[in-house]
């Protein structure tokens, strides 16, 4: 991570992609750098970035860059960015990704887009591979090299899905609940059939190693459990359990304005499974097959992420995340009876109920979404994320958000 001047390290967290890009607003200002017409209209379009190139590895990019293709961001600037443009998971790479959709759809930058190879393509390609960072993995009892941290191709949890995990932030140098999160991934093992060979002793100080070895205060843990490679058929009841331990950084930069915008959720047609067809109380991998196909449709949809229905037709939660619903200003909730009961949600609740805010746990059907003037979801990525729009409905995010978000940011900070 380069040094940053302070100042510059300032503006770069409070408006990075003004800070990097400069002021444009909307697509009819991005214009080729040499002809001054659209980038759309010009083959091979470039422009130029202002100013800042900062730092001894730079912030970058500066100059002038091709417009619609891989520009390399440092990760500082890549993780502002992504959360100033609401894009959780991905990072980016062109300068018309971070301008969205609307920008490619007015502009017949889509097509242009479309015409990048598919692994090249804006906010879908990470700008930085996770197997190709520098850094420190808890790797079996050990801390290895980021790059050493591999499987072999013939790995029962890569092909069968028998894998759990954790996804843990730490926040000022504090893992949020990180006893609950040893004992849920202590839990999902065991709900998958095996046991861990680390105590969730060991486990938690081993979470805080690897923060150590990498210099992360405010980032994001995952924990990763799975069956090795001696048994290859579908039964594996002598298969090594591995356990690695990642942590990268990942720091709260999103304005509170900003999140009370909401994100949009398509509605989607995978339903969460029922307790006797999947473990659905697990934190398996297996699980988030759904969760990726749900989330892929509703990108490209225009859409941030997708509302899952449960087997029954009740709301069940997002694809990463746990629903909550506003009616007569009390807080409603599905009962999570087939699919997690997120640490996050519990501690909204909790957090809820301190502000005499009355929360109700209750199968939820659609009218219910009818009647409901705001809502919000859960988890240890999105925190509490307002949600302004699910399918053709749309929401005000309002007081109770706003409140919720406060307190849980004071909740996290707290030491
Ligand atoms: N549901 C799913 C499917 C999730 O992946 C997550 C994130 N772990 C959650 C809910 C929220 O759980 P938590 O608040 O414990 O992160």
């Amino acid at each position: 991570m380069p040094l940053l001047d302070e100042s510059l390290g300032h503006d770069l967290a409070k408006h990075p992609s003004q800070t990097l890009f400069g002021d444009l607003q909307d697509g009819e200002k991005i214009l080729d750098g040499h002809s001054r017409m659209a980038a759309d209209e010009v083959d091979d379009p470039v422009m130029g970035t202002s100013q800042p190139v900062f730092g001894e590895n730079g912030v970058g990019p500066g100059g002038e860059v091709a417009v619609g293709e891989i520009q390399h961001l440092d990760p500082f600037a890549q993780i502002g960015v992504a959360q100033e443009q609401g894009i959780r998971s991905a990072c980016y790479v062109s300068h018309i990704d971070i301008y969205d959709e609307p920008v490619y759809r007015d502009k017949g930058l889509q097509r242009q887009a479309a015409e990048i190879p598919p692994s090249q393509r804006g906010a879908m390609a990470e700008l930085i591979p996770f197997d190709d960072r520098d850094g420190t993995i808890w790797f079996d009892g050990r801390l290895i090299d980021w790059r050493d941290a591999r499987v072999h191709v013939l790995t029962h949890g890569l092909h069968y899905a028998s894998s759990v995990f954790e996804g843990e932030r730490c926040y000022g140098g504090r893992i949020f609940h990180a006893r609950e999160h040893g004992e849920r991934l202590l839990r999902s093992a065991n709900i998958m059939g095996f046991d861990l060979p680390y105590s969730i002793e060991t486990l938690e100080a081993a979470r805080y190693e690897v923060l150590r070895a990498n210099g992360i205060v405010d980032g994001y843990v995952r924990p990763v459990a799975w069956r090795g490679s001696e048994m290859m058929g579908v039964s594996a009841q002598q298969n090594t359990i591995h356990v690695a331990i990642a942590a990268w950084e990942w720091p709260s930069y999103f304005s509170e304005e900003a999140r009370m915008r909401g994100i949009r959720l398509a509605i989607s047609d995978w339903r969460r499974p029922a307790p006797d067809t999947a473990p659905v109380h697990a934190k398996a991998a297996g699980l988030y097959m759904i969760c990726t196909l749900a989330k892929h449709k509703a990108e490209r949809e225009g859409f941030d992420d997708a509302l899952m229905y449960d087997y029954r037709g009740f709301l069940a939660e997002a694809t990463g995340a746990n629903l909550f619903l506003v009616i007569d200003d009390k807080i409603h909730t599905p009962t999570p009876d087939c699919f997690l009961d997120g640490i996050t949600r519990r501690s909204v609740i909790a957090l809820a109920q301190r502000q005499g805010i009355e929360v109700v746990e209750r199968h939820l059907t659609d009218d219910d979404l009818g009647q409901a003037t705001e809502v919000f979801i859960t988890g240890t990525a999105a925190e509490v994320t307002p949600v302004g729009q699910i399918g053709d409905r749309h929401f005000q995010p309002g007081r109770i958000c706003r409140t919720l978000m406060q307190d849980f940011d004071a909740e996290v900070r707290r030491g």
